[in-house]
C-alpha cells in the first residue's frame, strides 16, 4: 500500500514543503496539500498553467500528483474561532471547510487515514521588529501560527493517523542561538516548536502510535523567508562559516524530511535533526 501524506504549507514550487512533497513522491507516496486560503488561488492558476511542472518531474519522468489540495488557515481550529473579518474577506468567503478541524474531516472523508503529517508553515507579522520592540498581539501572532498550529494539527489528525505514523516540523536555530533580525517572537515560536516536538512525541506517540520529529533547517532563499529580508546574507554566512560550504538545496532537507517520515526512522522521536550543512556546530565564525 502507498503511504498517505497530508502536506501544510505549500503554495509555490521554492519553499521546504514542496521539496518534502516531492522526496515523499519519489518514495511512492500519495500526496495531499493543505494550501493557506489567501494564496490557493494563485497556486491552483499556477498549477493549472504548467507554471510548476518542470519542478513535479520525477525520475520517472512521471509528474508529481495532489491526491487532493485543500484550503487551509492553520491560526484557526474552528469556523467559531474566525472573526467577523476573516470570514468576510473575499479570499476567504469563496472557500469552504479551511480552519484545522474541517480540513482534518475533509481528508478522513475524502481521502481515509494517513501515514504521514508535514507542518512547514510559519508566520509572524512583526518578524522585523527586533523582540524588544514586538507587540503583545504580534508576539502571540506568530506563536499561533508558528507553534500552536502544529499542536493544533497533531490534535485533530493525530484521530486519523495510521499507527506507525510520522510527523514532522520544520524550525529555525534562532530557537537557541541569537540570530539579529528575526524578530517579532518567531525565535520564541521556533523554541516553543522544538519543546513542542518533544512533549508531542511522548503523548501523540503513547496515543496515537506515532513519532513527532523536527528538522532545523539552514538558510534557503524561499517565499517566507525573503520577507524577513536579510536572507541573502544568512546564506552567504552560511557558505563562509558553515563546515560543508555550499548552499543548501530545499532537496536536502527533502530527503531528510524522507527519512524520518519512514520506517527507517523508526526509533526516532522528539529529536531536533539539524540539515544546516553543520553550521550549529560552529562556535567561532571563521
Ligand atoms: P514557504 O513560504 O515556502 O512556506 C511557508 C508556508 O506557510 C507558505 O506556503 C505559506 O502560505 C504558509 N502559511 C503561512 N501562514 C499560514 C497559515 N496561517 N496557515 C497555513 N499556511 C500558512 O517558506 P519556507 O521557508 O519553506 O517555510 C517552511 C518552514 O521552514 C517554516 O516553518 C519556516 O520557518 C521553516 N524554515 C525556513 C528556513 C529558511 O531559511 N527558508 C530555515 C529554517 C526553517
Amino acid at each position: 500500500r502507498d503511504k498517505k501524506a497530508f502536506i501544510a504549507g505549500v503554495a509555490d514550487d521554492q519553499g521546504f514543503g514542496w521539496a518534502i512533497a516531492k522526496a515523499l513522491a519519489e518514495a511512492g507516496c500519495e500526496i495531499s496539500l493543505g494550501v493557506w486560503v489567501p494564496a490557493l488561488n494563485i497556486f491552483k492558476t499556477s498549477f493549472e498553467k504548467g507554471k510548476f511542472d518542470s519542478s513535479r518531474k520525477l525520475s520517472d519522468g512521471s509528474l508529481m500528483q495532489f491526491a487532493h489540495i485543500y484550503p487551509m488557515d492553520a491560526v484557526f481550529d474552528t469556523m467559531a474561532d474566525v472573526p467577523e473579518e476573516v470570514a468576510t474577506n473575499k479570499r476567504y468567503a469563496g472557500n469552504k471547510a479551511w480552519t484545522v478541524s474541517e480540513v482534518a474531516e475533509s481528508v478522513k472523508k475524502d481521502w481515509g487515514n494517513v501515514d504521514i503529517l508535514v507542518h512547514s508553515l510559519a508566520n509572524g507579522p512583526e518578524v522585523v521588529k527586533p523582540l524588544l520592540e514586538t507587540s503583545r498581539k504580534g508576539y502571540l501572532a506568530a506563536l499561533s501560527a508558528s507553534s500552536y498550529s502544529l499542536i493544533s494539527m497533531v490534535q485533530r489528525f493525530g484521530p486519523l493517523m495510521n499507527p506507525g505514523g510520522s510527523v514532522i516540523s520544520l524550525t529555525y536555530n534562532a530557537s537557541n542561538r541569537i540570530i539579529p533580525g528575526y524578530g517579532g517572537g518567531m525565535s520564541s515560536a521556533k523554541a516553543a516548536l522544538e519543546s513542542d516536538t518533544r512533549v508531542l512525541a511522548y503523548e501523540a506517540g503513547r496515543k496515537y502510535k506515532v513519532r513527532v520529529n523536527t528538522i532545523s533547517a539552514g538558510p534557503l532563499g524561499s517565499r517566507a523567508a525573503k520577507a524577513i529580508g536579510f536572507i541573502d546574507d544568512m546564506i552567504r554566512y552560511s557558505y563562509e562559516n558553515a563546515p560543508v560550504q555550499k548552499e543548501l538545496a530545499a532537496s536536502e532537507v527533502g530527503n531528510v524530511a524522507c527519512f524520518l517520515l519512514s520506517p527507517l526512522a523508526s526509533a526516532v522521536t522528539g529529536h531536533v535533526m539539524f540539515v544546516d550543512n553543520g553550521l550549529n556546530v560552529m562556535g567561532l565564525a571563521t
